[in-house]
């Protein structure tokens, strides 16, 4: 049943375009060697309102450096990054660079696993989870549009970009609360609301 054949690790495809072969690379401490490359992004590279899309360029400048135990890799690597402004939802492109070191550990005996680590297989090394995780970590959780981006009006939802600082709503208050709103704001310099005002808000509201 050659299907249950345990293998220590998966073959890796040497064609793959995050797969670097070490063999050019001598095995003596110090030895290093760097390449660049321009690799098309995998998918999912995604988290919330911002992702890296499938396919576009990741621009890669890899050095691997010849250890005791193994290949140092040390990878920056700048990608673009889309998505929606956290705050105004108008689309957001950005590029975001990263730099990463990993040490790919020479292969070891059956029975005699690296704990979490990487390890090369054969002289093949796959840069593809490191850069994967350092990318992910790297993107915006709350992308914006620019720094002061002033996002929508609570109002109405306008761009308030666009509407520019003029667009308020006077009548905004309704009339039953203005009253409420005048208690609450003369509590305001004494700390939080007096609790009965809270309460009356609580019941009050629709
Ligand atoms: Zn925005
Ligand atoms: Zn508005």
């Amino acid at each position: 049943m050659p299907y249950f054949r345990k293998t220590s690790t998966a073959r890796i495809d040497p064609r793959g375009p995050l797969v670097f072969d070490t063999r050019t690379l001598p095995r003596r401490p110090g030895e290093a060697r760097t390449e660049i490359r321009t690799v098309p992004a995998p998918a999912d590279l995604r988290v919330g309102m911002a992702g890296v899309p499938e396919g576009s360029d990741l621009r890669l400048d890899v050095t691997l450096e010849s250890v005791t135990e193994g290949v140092l890799v040390t990878a920056k690597v700048a990608a673009q990054v889309t998505g929606e402004c956290a705050r105004c939802l108008e689309p957001v492109a950005q590029t975001v660079e990263v730099r990463c070191q990993e040490l790919f550990s020479y292969e070891q005996g059956a029975g005699d696993e690296d704990e979490d680590g990487y390890s090369l297989d054969g002289d093949l090394l796959d840069l593809g989870p490191v850069l994967r995780d350092a990318l992910v970590l790297a993107l915006p959780l709350a992308p914006l549009c620019r720094q002061d981006c002033p996002g929508l009006c609570v109002e109405c939802g306008a761009l308030l970009a666009q509407a520019g600082p003029e667009h308020v709503h006077e009548h905004a208050i309704d009339p039953r609360w203005a009253g409420l709103r005048q208690r609450m704001t003369q509590a305001e310099p004494n700390g939080s609301p007096a609790p009965e005002i809270r309460e009356e808000s609580g019941r009050g509201r629709p």
